[in-house]
């Protein structure tokens, strides 16, 4: 039988962070139903044979990148081969290719600090958010909430746990009200059992973790994702976010939220009701479910991931996380508990220490110290203009650099 094209329309989506780890698993879900979506814009930091590749592929009406010298050359590949894709250049095109009034759904993927105006121009025109970039929200907390409700935004959460508690959250009341959130009300929950796998170091002698190299690092067990968040994975500072990114995405404080080592990354995470049910949303650990999840919501769509074998799972383990092995993850505790300024000290200051480890400039078990000590020199309080946010994040990346000069000194 011939597929037989169904009477919707398409919806036009935005992809922020394409040539990712992300974006290609959004890609690619996406080419599995074309009858039901149409990318408007392909965006990328530097990696322009990816995304000549990709705007080939999708015909997207925009592609953006960062700096001006790899649109032009971009442009000129496209050009050569009679591509319609329009290249635009800067950050005030990502902006722009989130809140063009043509696009339904944006797919946040940038990793990092730099994914928060764009994230937050998505959120700001009303779009469905599909929020992979957790630094946008670490960062922004409160101000970016209240934009995604100002402004009628659907927000659903891509990160693999966020997105499993959103699935065995309490289902949404039919009360016809438009620009529903992920804040679907808290009715009978008692606590969010927030998964993690552990990383690669959550059986190594504590002594050698002083000696772990960036290539260890990286090689998630069981997930393959961008160098930061491998490195953020490797730290626990991911499940530190992740924490604070729950407590923003279904409004409840740290105290609600358990976090729970469970190796072989088959649970996503777990809700735990009043009743004594506990609900957990299970699955492969391939990032298309969440993302097929967030881009067919209500409905669901086929991802491409494979169905689990239970049999070759054949068992599910859980540990408490050990502080002391991942300080990271006491950090995050502690700085949401100082409020929005630690935050951002605390997502910029590890920003710039993952990048100082990958580069072999610093030690593996010197990103808590370099966090720990930016995180001293941020304010008090939260901020709750976005001036002061970026303001915060500028000054906490420069603590963060004198930090690396000190330490080159000695
Ligand atoms: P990645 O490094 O593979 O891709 C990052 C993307 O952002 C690339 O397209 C890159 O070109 C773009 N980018 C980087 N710096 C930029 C800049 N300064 N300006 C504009 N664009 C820039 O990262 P990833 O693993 O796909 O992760 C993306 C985001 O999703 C991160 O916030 C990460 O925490 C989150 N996330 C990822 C996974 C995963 O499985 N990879 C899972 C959950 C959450
Ligand atoms: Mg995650």
């Amino acid at each position: 039988m011939k597929p037989v094209k169904p009477l919707q329309t398409l919806k036009n989506i935005t992809i922020l962070g394409a040539t990712g780890s992300i974006g290609a698993s959004t890609l690619d879900v996406l080419a599995r139903h074309p009858y039901q979506f149409r990318v408007f814009a392909l965006t990328a930091n530097r990696n322009i044979e990816r995304l000549f590749e990709q705007c080939q592929q999708f015909q997207p009406d925009y592609a953006v990148v960062v700096d001006e010298a790899s649109a032009e050359q971009l442009a000129g590949l496209l050009r050569d081969i009679g591509s319609p894709t329009e290249v635009l250049a800067g950050r005030q095109a990502l902006e722009e290719v989130s809140a063009h009034a043509s696009v339904d759904y944006v797919m946040a993927a940038i990793v990092g600090a730099a994914g928060l105006l764009p994230t937050l121009a998505a959120a700001r025109a009303g779009k469905r958010v599909l929020l992979a970039n957790k630094e946008a929200l670490v960062m922004s907390g409160q101000l970016f909430m209240d934009a995604v409700h100002q402004h009628g935004a659907e927000l659903l959460p891509i990160d693999s746990e966020h997105n499993a508690i959103f699935q065995c959250m309490p289902a949404a009341k039919a009360d016809g009200q438009s620009g529903e959130t992920v804040q679907r009300g808290l009715a009978g929950v008692e606590r969010i059992l927030l998964t993690a796998s552990g990383g690669p170091f959550r059986e190594w002698p504590l002594a050698d973790l002083s000696e772990v190299t960036p290539e260890q690092a990286v090689a998630h067990p069981n997930w393959e994702m961008g160098r930061k968040i491998s490195v953020d994975s490797a730290t626990l500072m991911n499940k530190g976010l992740e924490v604070i990114e729950a407590c923003w995405l279904f409004g409840v404080s740290t105290a609600k939220i358990e976090v729970v080592v469970h190796p072989q990354s088959t649970i996503h995470s777990m809700v735990s009701y009043n009743d004594g049910s506990v609900l957990a949303q299970m699955g492969n650990p391939d990032m298309r479910t969440p993302i097929a999840y967030g881009l067919g919501w209500p409905e669901r769509l086929t991802s491409g991931v494979k169905p689990l074998d239970l049999f070759a799972v054949a068992r599910l383990d859980f540990e408490r996380p050990d502080l002391e092995r991942f300080p990271c993850l006491r950090l995050a505790y502690e700085a949401h508990a100082l409020g929005g300024y630690a935050t951002i000290a605390l997502n910029a200051a590890n920003e710039v220490a993952v990048q100082a480890f990958l580069n072999r400039s610093i030690a593996f078990m010197d990103i808590p110290c370099l966090i720990a000590d930016v995180m001293q020199s941020a304010q008090t309080g939260t901020p709750n203009q976005l001036e002061e946010i970026i303001i915060q994040d500028e000054d906490s990346r420069q603590a963060a650099s004198f930090w690396l000069n000190k330490k080159k000194m000695h």
